[in-house]
Order: structure tokens, then C-alpha cells, then sequence
């Protein structure tokens, strides 16, 4: 299998189990030689990786300390110079707050030949787990994918609270459970309706996954009694109101009986 001159595949894995994976990404991850993964595919895409490849989690370090981007891509450019096929696998697209582009300059800077293969994204697919489509005619033409891990009351923060919250259109938050919620105040503040219908949706397509569901105005609140956890997406907009719990899911997380 070895070449003589080592390819990258920046890969996303799908935010779950391994019917999310697309085709490509399954028989890249099978032939590759070298994976570096992150804990972020979960439990089920991990355990079929293939034994024979050389494994390295780069989402944990010695105790509990997280390996720098930095190094995880000098790793990376490493073993592609080895001559390697090199997996860089991530959760949901790879380009979707996956810093797979800060891995794809660093491998172009290497000369290093890369092949992108994208995964479907939690952003839209954990939504559509329980029936929440992220536009509708009824309700949104458009859609905004944040990080909440800015905090909206920094100075400088990267993000247009005031535009997103006049905005009329859905808004999908990774990485936001932390900082909840002040976002809902946030927007609240800036103007959208605190009835605006607010779904955290916890573990999307993994057989654990659990969902709460509020209003901008009770969201927080909600979310810190059910002691809400990363990962999870947050949507915010009148597409919540398609949410349906169980037995109408548009995509249905692996249970015994359905795998
Ligand atoms: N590249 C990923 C996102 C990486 S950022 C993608 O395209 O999906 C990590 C964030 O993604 C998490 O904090 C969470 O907000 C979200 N996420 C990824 N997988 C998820 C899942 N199965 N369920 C809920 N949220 C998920």
C-alpha cells in the first residue's frame, strides 16, 4: 500500500455512527496507514478504524492536555513526508469549524499532496435528526452558522451579534453550550423575539441523543436543569417549531434495531 510520495486526506467523518460516513470516507480511512483522530466522530466510527493503520489521538495528550494545531499538523506533514498515507479525520465536514483549512495551507506550504473529502456536517444534519429543516419557505430563506465560543459581550468579538439578531433567518450554533446562555441575551437584547423557539439538540445521531427545547427567553435555563454537555447544536428560529420528538425523525440515530 505504501507510496513513495505520502498523500493527506483531510476526512469528515459524519456527526455519527458510521451510516453518516460517506463512501469515500470509508475506503480512505480503510487503506490509510497513519490516522489522527479527535474524540469529536465518536464511539463508533472510531472502533472501526483499521487496526493495521498507526492510530494517534491528537484530541488527548499524556493526562488531559490537548495536543497544539501546531503540532498535530507538523505530525501530520511528518508522516506524509515518510511516504505515508496520512488520514487527518475529523467530526462532521472537515471544513465546518473543523480547522481543516489551517491543515490544508500547512500541506500545501509542505508541497504535500491533499484530497478533501467532505463529511456531512452536524450543523444541518443533527437538526434534520429531529425533524428540523434549517430553511423552510415558512420560515427561513436563510441560514447562519456561528461558533459560540466567542463570548457576545467581548469588544472584539469576530461575530455581528446586532446583525445576526435583526437577521431573519435561522441561526445554527456549534460549540455554543457553554456560553448559552449569554447568547440568548444577546440576541434578545438585539432585538429577536424572546419567543423565538430555541432546540438543544445534545449527541445528535448517537444512540444517546437528547434533546431540549425552549424559547430564547427560557433556553438557559432549561438547558443548565437538564445539565446540557457538548458536543451539541443549538438552532434558533421558527424552523424549531417542526421539532418532533421520536417517532417522526427525518434521520434516526443507531439503535439495535435499526443498524
Ligand atoms: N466539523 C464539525 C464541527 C466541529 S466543531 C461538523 O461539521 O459537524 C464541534 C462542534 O460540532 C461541537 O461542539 C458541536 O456543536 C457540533 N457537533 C459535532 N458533532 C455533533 C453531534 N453528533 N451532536 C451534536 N453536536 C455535534
Amino acid at each position: 500500500m505504501s507510496d513513495t510520495k505520502g498523500q493527506v486526506f483531510l476526512v469528515g467523518s459524519g456527526p455519527g455512527g458510521c451510516g453518516m460516513l460517506t463512501i469515500r470516507a470509508r475506503e480512505v480511512i480503510d487503506q490509510a496507514e497513519v490516522i489522527l483522530y479527535d474524540q469529536l466522530p465518536g464511539e463508533e466510527v472510531l472502533a472501526s478504524l483499521p487496526k493495521t493503520a498507526e492510530l494517534i489521538d491528537v484530541g488527548k495528550y499524556g493526562d488531559k492536555h490537548t495536543r497544539e494545531q501546531n503540532e498535530i499538523e507538523l505530525l501530520m506533514v511528518r508522516r506524509a513526508k515518510e511516504g505515508k498515507r496520512v488520514v487527518r479525520l475529523k467530526g462532521g465536514d472537515p471544513f465546518m469549524f473543523g480547522r481543516g483549512g489551517e491543515e490544508l495551507e500547512t500541506c500545501r506550504e509542505h508541497g504535500i499532496q491533499v484530497e478533501v473529502v467532505p463529511g456531512v456536517t452536524s450543523a444541518i444534519a443533527v437538526p434534520a435528526s429531529v425533524g428540523i429543516p434549517v430553511t423552510h419557505r415558512k420560515w427561513a430563506s436563510q441560514v447562519t452558522v456561528i461558533t459560540g465560543n466567542e463570548d457576545p459581550t467581548k469588544e472584539e468579538s469576530a461575530i455581528d451579534w446586532e446583525w445576526l439578531a435583526r437577521s431573519r433567518g435561522t441561526i445554527v450554533i456549534l460549540m455554543g453550550v457553554k456560553n448559552l446562555p449569554v447568547i440568548a441575551q444577546t440576541l434578545i437584547k438585539f432585538g429577536r423575539d424572546p419567543v423565538t423557539p430555541v432546540a438543544v439538540i445534545e449527541r445528535g445521531l448517537r444512540p444517546d441523543q437528547r434533546e431540549t427545547i425552549g424559547t430564547l427567553a427560557t433556553i438557559a435555563d432549561l438547558a443548565a436543569a437538564a445539565g446540557v454537555r457538548p458536543p451539541a447544536v443549538i438552532v434558533v428560529g421558527g424552523v424549531v417549531s417542526m421539532y418532533k420528538s421520536d417517532d417522526e425523525r427525518m434521520v434516526r440515530p443507531p439503535t439495535p434495531e435499526n443498524q
